[in-house]
């Protein structure tokens, strides 16, 4: 198995183009280990669906899938707009105010952009940037009003139509908006009541987001911050610990920095997640031409493989999945890439993946410390795969994150455990039902690695645990085994 075991994960964004069971199982099929739905666009009712499909799907596949759910966070937006449009003219003056109130008296009709942040006109000044549906219109403000409510003039730059609720960016602007909306804690609660396995918060700008988000959270999700701001890529440092995942979310990230900067973010954020055992998902445009074509462009093909190259533990697609015309088929594409590169990379250096360069402080735990005797282990045994037994799923990250070349067969007893590591690098999960014990699990991990032709009766393998079993974090134990 371990030459037809794929290392890094696939995520796909469900949508109107995957929501039907039909496709949603021959996407899951194709290789899919996780599925995104995105609050934003996706009804409860639809969640619900969609949440009992996965499951069914991936019992009826023998696989775990883990769902995310994406939070919308404090995203500022374009209001509704009369006739659902408003003609952009480059070198002509539009109105920005708030929702729901009137529009401001100077502004001529055509002219106006209600916004859902009626702060606005206090957090930009004169010569602020103000970009509209992912960086597509640019305006420079040019005058802020003092009337209640306030309303912010601003000079277009670019022409087009623009449509209603498109995303408004501030680069550089320290946005005060509370990091959760009402709309968001609403789908916490209700990501609680469905059991899901992640939910990612969108706009994380400090820590205390994360620590206010997780509050809120039931125990059990664990919790991605999406990395998409500058403010965040300041605090990456004291972010990274606060979060179990990360997510280099490069479509908005793309717009709030110059789009030039991203690629050596992307390079900086997949290094510091991977010295702290945070998986990594490598997001947004990935394939983005598959929306309309049933084949990627070399650039993006290559794009893919040089995230996989930095580390990422997994790779995202978007709109492909959501909305495009040819979802399974980037699925299938993203698969041969993966396996394409891993192949390389196993050849030539007998590791599948990016090593940890640095020495962090997780790695100086007795987890970290485990975890890398581990591998040394693996090397001089030739164990064919490790074996993790895991609670919380904490030791197959850490074993992860130090990029073994063989695949880590993670046996756990809790299902969303088991899910969740779907999306982690190199694991394969794998459930267990009984009495928990150290020889009842042994016995487990054998009987899976002969039934999937892991290794020969009588090879030696390499164990990691923690000890006792139901307190999470605690890797603190390394034997060989023989099969
Ligand atoms: C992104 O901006 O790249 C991203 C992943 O966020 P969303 O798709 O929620 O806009």
């Amino acid at each position: 198995m371990s030459a037809g075991f794929r290392r890094a994960k696939i995520v796909s964004t469900i949508g109107p183009a995957t929501w039907d069971r039909k496709v949603l199982y021959q996407l899951i099929e194709a290789g899919t280990d996780a599925v995104r739905i995105n609050f934003t666009h996706t009804s409860t009712e639809r969640v619900t669906h969609i949440v009992q499909l996965v499951a069914e799907v991936a019992r009826q596949l023998g696989r775990p899938v883990a769902i995310i759910g994406d939070l919308r966070g404090p995203k500022i937006r374009v209001g509704d707009l009369p006739g659902d449009r408003l003609d952009i003219e480059p070198e002509e003056s539009y109105w920005f105010f708030p929702e729901g109130e009137d529009p401001p008296e100077a502004s001529p009709p055509g002219r106006r952009i209600p916004t859902t942040y009626p702060e606005l006109a206090e957090e930009v000044e004169p010569g602020t940037r103000i970009l509209l549906d992912d960086g597509h219109f640019e305006f420079i403000v040019e005058e802020i009003s003092d009337e209640d409510p306030r309303w912010v003039s601003a000079l277009a730059f670019s022409a087009g139509v623009l449509k209603p609720q498109k995303g408004i960016n501030l680069p550089g602007v320290r946005v005060g908006a509370p990091a959760l909306t009402e709309k968001d804690l609403a789908d916490i609660e209700f990501s609680g009541e469905q059991a899901l396995d992640y939910l990612a918060l969108s706009f994380v700008r400090r820590p205390a987001d994360l620590e206010t988000t997780r509050q809120k959270m039931d125990r059990g999700c664990l919790l991605i911050a999406k990395i998409e701001k500058s403010q965040a890529l300041e605090n990456l440092t004291e972010i990274l610990p606060l979060s179990d995942a990360v997510m280099v979310a490069r479509g908005d990230l793309g717009v709030e920095l110059p789009y030039e900067e991203v690629p050596m973010i992307q390079k900086r954020i997949i290094r510091l997640a991977q010295e702290r055992a945070r998986p990594v998902i490598t997001a947004t445009q990935m394939l983005e031409s598959m929306i309309e074509s049933p084949h990627p462009t070399r650039a993006e093909v290559s794009d893919v493989a040089n995230a996989l190259l930095d580390g990422t533990d997994a790779v995202m697609l978007s709109a492909e999945t959501a909305a495009g015309g040819y979802p399974v088929e980037a699925v299938r594409t993203m698969d041969r890439i993966i396996r394409r590169i891993e192949h390389e990379r196993l050849g030539r250096t007998g590791r599948a993946g990016k090593q940890v360069e640095g020495v962090s402080q997780i790695q100086q735990t007795t987890s970290g410390a485990i975890a890398a005797a581990s591998l040394i282990a693996v090397e001089r045994v030739g164990s064919p795969f490790i074996v993790t037994f895991t609670q919380s799923g904490y030791t197959a990250r850490i074993v992860s994150a130090q990029r073994p070349s063989v695949p880590i067969l993670a046996i756990t007893d809790q299902w969303r455990t088991y899910n969740q590591l779907a999306l982690v690098w190199g694991v394969k999960p794998v459930m267990f039902h009984g009495g928990i014990s150290y020889t009842s699990m042994l016995d487990k991990a054998r009987e899976v690695a002969l039934e999937l032709g892991m290794g020969e009766p009588g090879q030696r393998f390499v164990v990691t645990a923690g000890v006792p079993f139901h307190v999470p974090g605690t890797t603190n134990m390394m034997r060989v085994e023989e099969l």
